[in-house]
């Protein structure tokens, strides 16, 4: 297979926090790779800027070993490894203070792309935007990346635009989903778009209903502080659920370009009806045999927080009226699995009299594991005996399509930096978006508050709480099997 690889401009990439976790897991690694495939130019340079003493001798070993960790073994080649690293450097900055600035300012070439990419908590962002311009490295050509949470509420969303505004322009500001970066979740406007078969049947009157699943297997891992405050609420439905539910939704945009899918996005939001608080429910996994729970595990044990949630969203307009959207989201779930299933209407009238292998189509759309779109369509069940009808997969894994390519397909960070570096903002969302998903959410969960609303209890291990089920059997569906 050629390479179908395009270099991006020379840059100089600032990573704020460039110590931290995510750094080491996601945005490093994803720049080796990118590296490795040729895409980042010779003059391309990377600067981790974070508050620990540390040498661009030191800092380089750390991105070894996490190249070692998290970069599979086949890209893993030495000469490519030290190459990566000499474009690597490290300068101490503190983010609300004067330390550092001017060394990372006089770091900074000036005929290159700037982009900064802040992966630092959500408190630092407005100091971070301030000095970058105090030190006057903030030029027109320059972009920043902001990583989540933007905001816990309306109001901090808007305050941080607002800081953001103050400093740069809203083309240069780049906020990050990494679920906008997943292949499949671009597949999914691919597959919609790019062929004739599903967008006439993409309405009301062929969708039965959607049910999107996001489940994982872990707890809130050491992340308790924040998620606490936060829950699944915040941490998932707000921005990844939302960007989902609204690629599925939006109409067909004039253009594959930001402002074009955006606008369609935020139509999809601003569509969307409050959320009735019947048709939620709200979990919290109990303690496994370790006598580890949810409350343990955040260290609060009166803890009201969902680690669990489930919901019937309706979109109010004229493709979707009467199709409700069911969306869930959990820890310390049965499985790791992510998927979109559109679950289509019967045919109008069966001339196979009642059958009960007889099951409606559904698109599903994998997001993880094994990427891939699979269609379940009716045939005849082979051999004599009748007209019997099975239900069948067609089945489109991105391993088993495109063979050894389908390894090579860049992780979303990895994606989403080089569409920084291009100045591409498709993929991000723009500030009105998470403002108006902002707007959607914070009633819904004032109301929890205002309550006194307890999330229901779940084994760890479950496919959280039966009340969850019962959300949609109430409708005579039911959700798919969270399995991985
Ligand atoms: P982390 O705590 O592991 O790292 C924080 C980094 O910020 C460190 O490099 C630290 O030196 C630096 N830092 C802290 N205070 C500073 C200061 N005053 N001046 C300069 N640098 C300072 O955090 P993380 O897990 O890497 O998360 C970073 C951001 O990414 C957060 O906003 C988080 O919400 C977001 N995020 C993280 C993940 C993840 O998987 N870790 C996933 C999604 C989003």
């Amino acid at each position: 297979m050629v390479s179908r690889v395009i270099p991006v401009e020379p840059f100089d990439l600032v990573i704020f926090g460039g110590t931290g976790d995510l750094a080491r897991r996601k945005i490093l690694p994803g720049l080796y790779r990118r590296f490795v495939d040729g895409q980042m130019p010779a003059e391309a340079r990377i600067i981790a800027a974070a508050r620990s003493e540390n040498t661009d001798a030191a800092f380089r070993e750390t991105v070894r070993a996490a190249i070692g960790e998290f970069v599979t073994k086949e890209k893993q080649d030495a000469t490519c490894i030290a190459a990566f690293l000499d474009r690597l450097s490290y300068v101490r900055v503190d983010a609300t203070g004067s330390d550092g600035w001017q060394a990372l300012a006089e770091k900074m070439r000036k005929d290159v792309i700037h982009a900064y990419y802040f992966s630092v908590g959500p408190g630092l962002f407005g100091d971070l935007a301030r000095r970058l311009h105090r030190f006057g490295i903030a030029g027109s050509r320059c972009r920043i990346v902001v990583e989540k949470p933007f905001g816990h509420d309306l109001e901090s969303a808007r305050d941080l635009n607002a800081t953001l505004a103050e400093h740069f322009d809203e083309h240069q500001i780049y906020r990050i989903d990494h679920y906008l970066g997943k292949e499949t979740v671009q597949n999914l406007m691919a597959v919609r778009f790019g062929n004739m078969l599903f967008e006439p049947l993409w309405n009301a009157r062929n969708v039965d209903h959607i049910q999107i699943t996001v489940a994982e297997t872990v707890g809130v891992g050491g992340r308790g502080g924040y998620y606490d405050k936060a829950g699944a609420m915040r941490d998932m439905v707000q921005n990844h659920m939302m960007q989902l539910l609204c690629l599925i939704a939006m109409e067909p945009p004039y253009a594959f370009e930001p402002d074009a899918v955006r606008d369609e996005k935020l139509k999809v939001i601003r569509a969307l009806d409050h959320a009735d608080p019947a048709q939620i429910v709200r979990g919290q996994y109990l303690a496994d045999e370790e006598g580890r729970g949810y409350r343990e595990d955040v260290e609060n044990p009166d803890s009201r927080t969902e680690s669990f949630i489930a919901m019937k969203l309706n979109v109010s307009n004229w493709r979707w009226k009467g199709t409700p959207f069911y969306i869930r989201t959990g820890k310390r779930l049965r499985a790791r699995t992510s998927e979109i299933a559109i679950v289509f209407k019967d045919p109008p009238h069966s001339i196979f009299g009642d059958q009960e292998s007889h099951k409606s189509n559904v698109l599903v759309i994998r997001l993880q594991p094994n990427e891939g779109i699979n269609l379940k369509v009716t045939i005849k069940e082979p051999g004599p005996g009748g007209m019997r009808l099975i239900e069948v997969p067609l089945d489109m894994s991105f391993k088993e399509a495109l063979g050894p390519e389908a390894d090579d397909i860049p992780d979303a960070y990895e994606r989403l930096i080089m569409d920084v570096i291009r100045g591409n903002q498709t993929l991000f969302m723009r500030g009105d978006e998470v403002e108006a998903a902002w707007a959607w959410a914070d009633p819904v969960i004032a109301g929890w508050e205002q309550t006194g609303d307890r999330p229901i209890p779940y084994d760890a291990g479950s496919s959280g709480p039966e009340d969850a089920l019962m959300l949609m059997h109430r409708d005579g569906r039911r959700w798919r099997e969270v399995k991985a």
